[in-house]
């Protein structure tokens, strides 16, 4: 028997779901089409949420791709997994969807784009293979990764079933995409911010238009159990937003917001409106979804009884952020009069928004029903102390319910001593 042509079934197809996974790096919801943008920068995106269950309301548990890619993959929020900030590597002791999978028979494969989630951040952890063959200095464009992942995807034999991540960092600057995909965006009057800001789009269209190529590969291999399709983006981008750029040093709303579609043939296509979910919910569902039964602990919930039944998803969302490295940002942020000492927690829940940074005894609370820009800030508003109240137990209860599950002694005891500072420590 000659596998390595890899087409023809060695044995009866599998019965089992395939699963593709991607994450888009710094893709903000509101450029997709299915999120409301009128811009048509993601025909290709926007055509298949059109098919596939979508979360108007989700949550990346950060703003920075490290501990958002772990959460993701792990189900547990960073206080949990450990990985507070960017350049922290994954621990072993956490148990990953793609660990899970292959010990369930899985192949697994990712197919990366840049340094951020290069396999020495051990997210690594259960693929067996991990294609990180970039040459351009840290980063690959979206086209490339595509096509290894359509490549190896073409090599599966039908008894066995695959989980494959993508992850596309095409809409992280600096923006290198062909011309063709720039040029209309771009004018030559803008320069710096406005600049960047024009190129993000033509940067977003093009991630877009490798879709296809990944999409027809899987068409062209799918066994009657078909594939499971799972997106979603590790963080937005701010682009002057509360006078912030970039990501990674606050939980505002476009840097948090993240598109997230389920797609396979048995799933109704509907938009769930009703509900506001975390990305820390992603293993869990996909794994029922796929009905992988395991034994792993996880935080996140499942929400396919939300997908399949309507039951609400009424648990509050939280998201915290660490400043990766806080010597060179800071002098940025000061210039804005940003304080970015320290963690900042946040918490969404029930049309509310709480943000708070303990090291500076800083709390913001809005509205987001009527004021999902975040422009007033209700936590010194006397009539709003009941919820000011209730949102800051909400937080501490969650704070309280995470302990880390993974050996970083260092980390452990910052989230102790932080906690202990709340007056959240047991
Ligand atoms: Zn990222």
């Amino acid at each position: 028997m000659i596998a390595a042509c890899g087409k023809a079934p060695l044995g009866p197809p599998t019965t089992q779901p395939n699963l593709l996974m991607i994450t888009f790096d710094t893709l903000r919801a509101d450029h997709l089409g299915g999120y409301g943008s009128a811009a048509n920068l993601t025909p290709n995106f926007d055509a298949l949420a059109a098919n596939s269950v979508m979360y108007p309301d989700a949550y990346a548990p950060s703003s920075t791709t490290g501990p958002s890619h772990a959460t993701i993959f792990s189900g547990l929020h960073p206080n949990e997994h450990g990985v507070l900030k960017n350049g922290v590597p994954l621990s072993d002791d956490v148990v990953t969807i793609s660990e899970i999978l292959k010990e369930q028979g899985y192949s697994t494969a990712a197919f990366v784009s840049s340094y951020a989630v290069k396999s020495h951040f051990r997210l690594d952890q259960g693929f067996d293979l991990y294609d990180e063959d970039f040459n351009f200095p840290r980063r690959r464009l979206g086209g490339y990764t595509i096509e290894a992942a359509s490549e190896w995807i073409a090599e599966q034999p039908n008894d066995k079933p695959w989980c494959v991540w993508v992850h596309l960092m095409d809409p992280h600057k600096p923006y290198k995409q062909p011309k063709e995909f720039l040029d209309p965006y771009i004018t030559p009057d803008l320069t710096g911010h406005e600049l960047a800001k024009a190129s993000y789009n033509g940067a977003v269209a093009y991630t877009d238009s490798v879709l296809p190529g990944l999409l027809n590969s899987i068409r062209a291999q799918e066994s009657a159990a078909g594939t499971l399709m799972a997106i979603t983006a590790d963080h937005g981008e701010l682009f002057g937003e509360k006078g912030y750029y970039g990501h990674g040093t606050n939980l505002y709303e476009d840097v948090v917001r993240v598109p997230l579609i389920f797609n396979h043939h048995s799933l109704s296509p509907q938009i769930i409106d009703s509900s506001v979910v975390g990305l820390v919910d992603f293993s869990p569902t996909v794994l029922e979804l796929l009905d992988v039964a395991h034994e792993v602990d996880m935080s996140g919930l499942s929400l396919v009884s939300n997908i399949k039944n309507g039951e609400q998803a009424t648990r509050a969302v939280f998201m915290q952020r660490r400043i990766f490295d806080e010597d060179s940002i800071a002098p940025i942020l000061e210039e804005i009069g940003a304080n970015v000492e320290g963690p900042q927690w946040s918490v969404v829940h029930n049309g509310y928004k709480i943000i708070v940074a303990p090291d500076i005894d800083e709390t913001e609370l809005y509205h987001l029903e009527n004021d999902p820009t975040e422009q007033h800030d209700l936590s010194e508003v006397k009539a709003e102390s009941e919820n000011l109240r209730r949102m800051q137990k909400i937080l501490g209860d969650i704070l309280e319910g995470q302990t880390l599950r993974a050996s970083i002694d260092d980390l452990s005891a910052e989230v102790l001593q932080n906690l202990e500072q709340l007056g959240y420590a047991k």
